[in-house]
């Protein structure tokens, strides 16, 4: 196994936690107990691999959740929209996950490439 896997996986949902100023040491220490746990799933299962930084991900989202609340938060539906959360896709956690806004239906960001609140938004 090779664990620059597992780095990876961390290193991108962290981002994303960042991104969205998220990243409390609870927060952190959950993040750290999803790559744990899901390390020990790879093993067991080697050709889960690609599937690795969006379990991560979904893992961290739930554990948030319980604590903290949606996270992360759609920012591409307008003010006007109600508050919802955005999902990792395909459901499976990968391969090549992105955030996904269900309301809508489009892709937001590849997993790790979340955008801040507040940043402008791109004109096209
Ligand atoms: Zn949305």
């Amino acid at each position: 196994m090779d664990h620059r896997l597992f780095l990876a996986a961390r290193a991108l949902v962290l981002a994303d936690l960042e991104a969205r100023r998220a990243a409390t040491p609870e927060v952190v220490s959950a993040l750290e107990d999803a790559v744990a746990s899901r390390q020990w799933w790879a093993e067991q299962w080697p050709e889960g691999e690609v599937y690795v930084a969006g379990l991560v991900a979904q893992d961290v989202q739930d554990a948030l959740f319980e604590e903290v609340g949606r996270w992360p938060l759609c920012l591409s539906c307008g003010a006007d929209a109600p508050e919802h959360p955005l999902y990792i896709h395909p459901d499976l956690g990968g391969p090549d996950p992105v955030w996904v806004c269900e309301e809508s239906g489009t892709a937001v960001a590849e997993l790790g490439r979340l955008s801040s609140p507040g940043r402008a938004a791109p004109t096209a």
